[in-house]
């Protein structure tokens, strides 16, 4: 039988209006530094999306299916931009602005952009790389910059306030098919060529719903977000969409990153939710310890994109008032995948179990864990295996490019459609997920196996540790064993024989490390996590000895 309900497509553009009209007195204020944070409300933002959608189509000649790039911050520009481009029917493609250059070259090749908006901040990197960028038409400078570096290239340049002037706030926006490519986003390609994965009307629409909830980030108009997270990581992990169907108010950090420029705008606007890499929350705290602010309007932060080291959490617990929400996700998989939301009826070292995990999984992410004999393994907390999931808004496989079929490498699709993570970790029997490491993370001691982020877990509980990063080394005699390299505190007293004697106390003897490096600083990705691919090199360049 079929059913008797209406089968409307679920749009972006759906979105931007219902944000537009039921939350227009909602606010995106986006941070500016020294100067007055630029403040906008959600009806502003939805006219002026209208109005860039105009411009690009009668100015730029932008067509439904385009590729249109943004090489930008977090700010409320980009906010429109994010609506504009799917709505109209484009596709909006996040370039990584700190991926290396050729990297980015690729990128926008592969994707073909037509049109890239930029903001002015960021012609400096651009500029360099317009030679060789082959689809690109036009430009479109988005605050102030040194347009003199964009002389003598070929792509026409316009400034965006310019480009939206006078247009009409209204446009009619195409009936879609709710499968139709919205948004775009390449991995960081730590291996091979990055991965284009393209995110259609439907998964951002169910993704922004799931976001919104309880269960996940819990945002609703009461409330103020700051996704620090950048909008060209994962869609700042759905806040941007999700924003706009529930009316929470948005804090835009634009470039402003550092922790000291962070702290400086939660104490001056106070959001009550945030979203960042551990990397960042590491910062801001040894900012606060150095220079206390109040941070105490942050309800809930979600912290995500690698492993959250518990002793961070607590730390922000005890010392800030802060709640560190654990959550995991990929680009593949929106990225939203699970949330480390408490139970019901559990409290003190019992909820502290459940709060460090990666957390539950919704409805729409079904997951499965694959042992290494090939066989499902069960939820029982204990058995290991990679992480396959499959949901209305996981990659089913990555774009090949115009005209071509896509890809579906055999280490990252099962035969039966199912999304491999990479991810090894174990599930308990409610459902929540316990990762132990990235399978090419694993140390494969003498058989066994050693989790990395176990032993940066209980090296980051040191009070002189700031930050600690295991790799695996090889060994004559084991296969592969644990090598430490960690960062120590200013003015720390620790060497790493204190940092062995801690760890005996705390694992496995045969899992402590014989090798140490101190180091100044963790080398990190393009997102802010640990570089684990630099530091193996680095050791096998007599580097780290
Ligand atoms: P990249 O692969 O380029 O780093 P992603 O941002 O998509 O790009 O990274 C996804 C990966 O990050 C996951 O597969 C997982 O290994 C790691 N990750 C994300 N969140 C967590 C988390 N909470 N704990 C541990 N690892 C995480």
């Amino acid at each position: 039988m079929l059913s008797t309900m209406q089968d409307t497509p679920l749009l972006v553009s759906r979105i931007l209006e219902h944000g537009r009209t039921v939350h227009h007195r909602s606010k995106v204020t986006t941070w500016t530094g020294e100067g007055e944070p630029r403040r906008r409300t959600f009806r502003e933002i939805g006219d002026r999306a209208s109005q860039l959608a105009n411009a690009l189509r009668d100015e730029l000649g932008v067509t439904e299916q385009s590729v249109v790039g943004t090489l930008m911050w977090n700010n409320c520009e980009h906010l429109e931009a994010y609506l504009a481009l799917p709505a109209m029917g484009a596709v909006l493609h996040t370039l990584n602005l700190r991926l290396p250059a050729g990297q980015l070259v690729w990128i926008v090749n592969h994707a073909a952009d037509r049109v890239i908006l930029v903001n002015g901040t960021l012609l400096p990197l651009l500029a360099p790389l317009l030679p060789r960028l082959e689809s690109v038409e036009h430009l479109v400078v988005v605050g102030p910059g040194d347009l003199s570096l964009l002389d003598g290239h070929r792509p026409a340049v316009h400034a965006y306030e310019a480009l939206l002037a006078g247009r009409p706030t209204t446009y009619d926006w195409p009936e879609l098919d709710e499968r139709d490519a919205a948004a775009m986003c390449y991995t960081s390609g730590t291996t091979g060529d990055p991965k284009g994965v393209v995110f259609s009307h439907r998964s951002v629409y169910l993704h922004s719903l799931q976001v919104n909830t309880t269960e996940s980030m819990g945002l609703s108009s009461h409330d103020t977000s700051l996704p620090v997270v950048p909008m060209f990581h994962v869609n700042a992990w759905g806040l941007p969409h999700a924003a706009f169907m529930s009316g929470i108010n948005l804090l835009m950090p634009d470039r402003f990153l550092q922790p000291g420029p962070l702290a400086e705008m939660i104490e001056s606007e106070r959001p009550t939710h945030a979203a960042a890499v551990p990397t960042i929350w590491q910062g801001l705290l040894a900012e606060l310890t150095a220079k206390p602010r109040d941070v105490s309007s942050m309800r809930q932060v979600t912290i995500g994109g690698s492993a959250c080291p518990p002793a961070l959490m607590k730390a922000f617990d005890e010392q800030l008032g802060v709640r560190l929400c654990h959550a995991w996700g990929m680009t593949e998989t929106s990225p939203l995948g699970t949330v480390a939301q408490s139970p019901a009826g559990v409290s003190g070292e019992e909820e502290w179990a459940y709060r460090i995990t990666q957390g539950r999984f919704p409805a729409s992410v079904e997951p499965r864990l694959i042992g290494p004999d090939g066989s499902v393994m069960p939820w029982d907390g204990r058995s290991a295996g990679e992480l396959e999931v499959r949901g209305p808004w996981i990659a089913a496989a990555y774009y090949g490019g115009a005209g071509k079929e896509p890809l579906r490498p055999e280490d990252k699709f099962s035969p039966d459609g199912w999304l491999r993570t990479g991810d090894v970790g174990v599930i308990s029997d409610d459902g929540y997920l316990t990762l132990t490491d990235r399978a090419k993370d694993v140390i494969k001691s003498g058989g066994e196996w050693i989790s990395s982020v176990e032993l940066e877990n209980e090296l980051m509980a040191h009070p002189d540790v700031v930050e600690a990063a295991v790799v695996a080394v090889p060994d004559e005699r084991w296969g592969e064993r644990p090598l430490a390299t960690v960062v120590l505190r200013e003015g720390a007293t620790a060497d790493y024989r204190d940092l062995l004697a801690f760890l005996r106390d705390r694992i496995a003897r045969w899992q402590v490390p014989e090798r140490w490096a101190i180091v100044p600083a963790v080398p990190k990705t393009s997102v802010g996590k640990f570089d684990k691919k630099v530091i193996r090199k680095a050791y096998a360049d007599g580097e780290l000895d």
